[in-house]
């Protein structure tokens, strides 16, 4: 073989008895076939066989797997980011002259999709009060294919009796899809309580690290599966084997990652919740939520992510004050091992609920920083809060 051909003709060492604990990135887009029989067969070798890179490789498919077992489920895909997942749990489904109803406090990008893409593709998405299930009842319609929920809902953590709601869905013979990215598989598990599908923005708690975008959806039956892998086929949409390596990485320690962030939430929330400069804490974990009681029932744990309010006269120093932090990060994309703040309006992404406390709240994610550390960096940002409020007042008077 000469020296050119030798540089693209890979050489196969053997692989036997090298085991290591971590998985293998197998990149590729061709796979090569044994003889033109084969090729010619590739559309026989099934869900678990390769045929083409985007269709999947041992890597992709081992974290699919681990999902799918956490998940309770039949079979999981993974898409480039978490709103793609929650995209394409829904795309599948749906048709012109169709109906959805989302739960008023999904993740916003869901009710800019439900009011742009779907619109255009002449489906009609309503909302409704993911606290009242006489509210999704009365907004089924025959058309309706699927009810779209995430518990706790994004920012203001409204957490939602998803057995019950997968009892209404079903009987209007609807799907049931829920976004489980703040509790991940390991909190809730919402295909055993009554769910087809489950999205998680894998990019948050599970990858853990905030270096990358991977979302996943997790289905309950073959034949929601077969639904999912041909549109996402036909989409062109497939995960880097690469991104799933870091993904299966953070999963190692999530559970203790989790545990960790849970418990300094858990204290914080109790602190901040008796301070007068805080209106309400946000947070389901929190015995005097008004979604305790479900959350006790459904959820095995919970998060470090949960949400401030402020009472009116505080609320308009919110922004300024978060210059006070010094560790802290002022960032987006949650569940990373640094703690997050983002000041969130609601009121613009709702319209079945109304949104009582001022318009702006403050999403905190507790990452895995020195605990006392990370609450002296809390206390600043609160005596600024508090003097600029102060100052504010002597102003006025
Ligand atoms: C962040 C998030 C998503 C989207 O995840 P990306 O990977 O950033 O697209 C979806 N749902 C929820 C609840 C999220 O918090």
């Amino acid at each position: 073989m000469s020296d050119l051909t030798q540089c693209v003709v890979t050489p196969k060492v053997p692989t036997e008895g090298f085991d290591p604990l971590g998985v293998a990135i197998h990149r590729g887009s061709t796979i090569a076939f044994e003889d033109a029989a084969a090729y010619a067969a590739r559309g026989d070798r099934g869900d678990s066989g390769y045929a083409y890179g985007l269709y999947g490789t041992p890597t992709t498919r081992t974290l699919e797997e681990k999902l799918t077992r956490l998940e309770g489920g039949c079979r999981s895909f993974l898409v480039p980011s978490g709103q793609a997942a929650n995209t394409m749990a829904l795309l599948p489904f749906l048709s012109a002259g169709d109906h959805v109803l989302l739960a008023d406090t999904v993740y916003p990008p869901m009710r800019d999709l439900a009011r742009n893409e779907l619109v255009r593709m002449g489906v009609v998405a309503d909302f409704f009060d993911p606290t009242d299930l006489d509210d999704l009842r009365s907004r089924m319609l025959p058309e309706t294919k699927i009810v779209w929920c995430e518990s706790p809902g994004s920012t203001t953590m409204e957490i939602m009796d998803i057995p019950a709601v997968a009892d209404i869905a079903h009987g209007g013979g609807a799907l049931l899809g829920v976004d489980n990215t703040w509790a991940t598989p390991l909190n809730l598990k919402p295909l055993t309580l009554g769910a087809d599908l489950v999205t998680e923005a894998l990019t948050k708690y599970v990858s853990g690290h905030s270096d990358v975008l991977m979302g996943s959806i997790s289905v309950r039956s073959a034949e929601l599966a077969a639904r999912i892998k041909a549109t996402i086929g036909r989409m062109g949409i497939g995960a880097s084997p690469d991104d799933a390596a870091l993904v299966l990485r953070g999963f190692e320690t999530l559970g203790l990652r989790l545990r960790h962030s849970e418990a300094v939430a858990g204290r914080f929330a109790e602190r901040l919740a008796r301070h007068p400069m805080i209106r309400r804490v946000l947070f389901p974990a929190l015995p005097s939520s008004p979604g305790h009681a479900l959350f006790k029932r459904d959820f095995l744990g919970g998060s470090g992510v949960f949400t401030l309010t402020f009472p009116d006269r505080v609320a308009p120093h919110v922004t300024a004050a978060l210059d006070a932090l010094k560790l802290f990060v002022i960032g987006a994309s949650w569940g990373g091992t640094r703690s997050l703040v983002a000041p969130m309006t609601v009121a613009a992404n709702r319209s079945a609920t109304r949104w009582i406390d001022p318009d702006i709240t403050l999403r905190v994610s507790i990452g895995l920083e020195d605990e006392n550390e990370l609450w002296d960096d809390m206390q600043r940002f609160i005596e600024a809060l508090a003097n600029q409020s102060r100052r504010r007042r002597w102003f006025d008077t």
